[in-house]
């Protein structure tokens, strides 16, 4: 996306391990000593969107547990193959918010950027699952009408990196692209929307500190995580080294079916993310995104769990229940 050629530069660590994923299913049930105790699915599905796990978020699955909340995340189960039509490939209406190549504008004084279609992990609830990335990435040739859409837009405050993940890019693409976003005086505000330093930590390199650190931006982090499960060893130091330099964390969860949908789950969840000064923001309703309905837990016992978690915990512990409707100025809070 960021116009100019850049030159060959070795890759780095956290690079080396992303193209070492683990992208077959056998592989992974044979390190956790699952063979032959879950199915995955086959064919066109997994072709479209297939297993990709980091060896450090696999590090972090339990032996021998079919029900770990960490390998039900990117499992990519049978039950992907149910048809279910409420259940689509655009479930929040990304499509029609595209004003530019690559630029989706949904809510006043906010601009999405959707940097690239890479993530280091294929979680199989993502509600951009189905989308073409292909079809909307601001290309080299296209990036200055992307620009000058954001240049005109005065009404534009905050500038939100997402994608698949932002952090996927290579330190040189995201620094220029920063920079050059830095060049547009009324945008204040870059909030990067990352699971990277949740799933692959290493991605948390002393370059990447000081393109954040050089940047003019007041730059808020919202990473994903589900789970306290996967906020332990290389994400501790990982989250300490960005509020160190003052980036503001917050977390985004999805309330997910067998994985989180419990008061225990999500206390330990809010809890571990106070101890590593992160903030829980949002816990959304699942999007009703084609192949994830077996993760889908009823608005109804959102709130009941919602309001018992409210209980036991300090009102800013509390992560806001939120479903996103297309059309809508804003996240729809639901309690
Ligand atoms: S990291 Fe985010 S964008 Fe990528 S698959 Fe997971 S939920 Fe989707």
């Amino acid at each position: 996306m960021i116009p100019q050629t850049q030159p060959l530069v070795p890759k780095q660590a956290w690079q080396i391990a992303l193209s070492n994923a683990i992208n077959d299913p056998e592989t992974l049930l044979s390190q956790l000593g699952l063979k032959d105790k879950l199915e995955a699915i086959d064919g066109e599905i997994l072709k479209q969107f297939p297993l990709r796990v980091p060896q450090t978020y696999a590090n972090k699955m339990r032996y021998g547990d079919v029900n770990d909340p960490l390998l039900r995340q990117v499992f990519p189960l049978s039950d992907e193959g149910k048809i279910d039509t409420d259940f689509v490939s655009d479930p929040v209406g990304d499509k029609l918010a595209i004003t530019s190549p690559g630029l989706l504008q949904k809510y006043h004084g906010r601009a999405l950027l959707l940097t690239t279609g890479a993530c280091a992990i294929h979680c199989r609830y993502c509600f951009r699952r189905h989308f073409p990335y292909g079809d909307s990435n601001p290309l080299a040739s296209q990036w200055q009408q992307t620009m000058t859409t954001l240049k005109q837009d005065t009404s534009i405050k905050e500038i939100i990196l997402s994608g698949g993940d932002p952090l996927s890019l290579s330190d040189t693409k995201l620094e220029g692209l920063i920079t050059e976003l830095g060049t547009i005086s009324h945008i204040k505000r870059l909030r990067i929307h990352s699971r990277l330093p949740v799933v692959l930590p290493g991605r948390v390199t002393q370059s990447l500190l000081e393109t954040l650190m050089n940047s003019r931006f007041q730059i808020v982090m919202v990473i994903h995580a589900n789970h306290a499960n996967e906020l332990v060893d290389d994400v501790i130091p990982a989250l300490k080294a960005l509020t160190d330099i003052n980036v503001q964390l917050l977390n985004q969860s999805v309330l997910l079916k067998d994985i989180n949908d419990t008061v225990v789950d999500l206390i330990n969840l809010s809890e571990r993310l106070s101890e590593l000064n992160v903030m829980p923001y949002y816990l959304h309703l699942l999007d009703p995104v084609q192949g994830a309905g077996h993760f889908d837990v009823a608005e109804s016992i959102g709130i009941s769990l919602i309001q018992q978690v409210r209980k036991q915990l300090s009102g800013y512990l509390v992560p806001r229940l939120v479903r996103e409707q297309q059309g809508q100025a804003s996240k729809t809070i639901i309690c």
